[in-house]
């Protein structure tokens, strides 16, 4: 009697790595390459690290308009070889998408099957769906660490409107100012920012990372007062009593949560030679990780880190 041959199950991290490699061979994706150095923000302590992309400039960004633009969804109907896995759970929920446009290699989209809006808040399904991926990740690569992130509303530097997670790998060596904010014995951070970062158990379940994750934006939003920036405008619009939650950012380890409200996607800051430069800030700002669209903000910020504390106030509300 024949044995039935099994297949054995490749795992998540070989399923992404597979899938990246055959998308750079086809064209479906180009790496943006980037060069990148390393500075602490001297106000807040915050660790970054800063890159320039030359050629981001492609890549495609919300219309700088007041006035609803109907675009494509990129999402929709997405190409094969950018799709890791059609039903990343089995529960028909989410698809696993490659990033068409990365700066970092295998970086994915944890994307809704069903159109849902960027606009609302994470369920406990998309929590648990988002930190199941990271804990599998870091664990599949040994001595890697991975973050996944979600930019909600306007004012949280996202550039599509269908309801996405994001995930990719630290880093090499990068430590996250949130674990030093969550050891008792380091005193040397302070954010600029309103926020909060919890910290998380092994293996939490989604209806408890749904519980911190609704707190930390209640705390974080309801202690924050209305800031200076302009953009403050555009919020207030979208932000409703029975209307989309506000724009904020969340950024999610194995072993951290950080909520972040939103007040801005971009701002300007001006150098010390009186330079003005245009800086996009998403969630990944709210980790330490800043990309520069042009050579001059790249250097500015280098060599003037404080720049960097200045963009992430300016595009946030004041801290708690
Ligand atoms: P956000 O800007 O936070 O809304 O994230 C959207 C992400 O989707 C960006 O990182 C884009 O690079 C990526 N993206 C845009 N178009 C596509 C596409 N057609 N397929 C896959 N990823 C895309």
């Amino acid at each position: 009697m024949n044995t039935p041959q099994t297949q054995p199950t490749m795992d998540i991290s070989t399923r992404i790595a597979t899938k990246y490699a055959h998308a750079l061979t086809t064209g479906a994706l180009k790496l943006t390459d980037t060069v990148a150095q390393r500075v602490t923000a001297p106000g807040s302590g915050i660790p970054c690290v800063v890159s320039f992309a030359p050629s981001l400039a492609n890549k495609p960004e919300r219309p700088r308009t007041s006035k609803t633009v109907v675009r494509p969804d990129p999402f929709a109907d997405p190409c094969e070889d950018l799709t890791v896995l059609r039903d990343l759970r089995g529960d028909g929920q989410y698809m696993l998408l490659l990033n068409k446009f990365p700066v970092i290699p295998e970086h994915v989209l944890v994307v809704t099957r069903e159109y849902r809006t960027q606009t609302e808040l994470l369920d406990a399904a998309d929590l648990a769906a988002a930190h199941s991926l990271v804990t599998q990740l870091d664990t599949q690569t040994p001595g890697s660490r991975h973050v996944a992130f979600y930019n909600c509303g306007p004012a949280s530097g996202s550039s599509q409107d269908h309801k996405h997670l994001q995930l990719f790998r630290l880093p090499a060596g990068f430590v996250p100012y949130q674990e030093r904010q969550l050891n008792p014995q380091e005193s040397s951070i302070s954010p600029p920012f309103a926020h909060v970062t919890v910290p998380l158990p092994l293996q939490p379940s989604g209806d408890h990372l749904a519980s911190l994750y609704n707190s930390s934006l209640g705390t974080a939003c309801g202690a924050s007062t209305p800031s200076a920036n302009s953009a403050k405008t555009q919020e207030a619009d979208a932000t409703t009593a029975a209307g989309p939650a506000p724009s904020h950012n969340v950024l999610l380890t194995r072993t951290f949560m950080t909520v972040v409200p939103r007040s801005a996607a971009s701002t300007t800051v001006t150098d010390a030679r009186g330079r003005a430069h245009v800086l996009g800030v998403n969630a990944t700002g709210y980790l330490g990780l800043l990309l520069c669209k042009s050579d001059e903000t790249y250097t500015a910020l280098c060599a003037e880190p404080s720049l960097i504390d200045q963009a992430l106030r300016q595009c946030a509300h004041p801290p708690l």
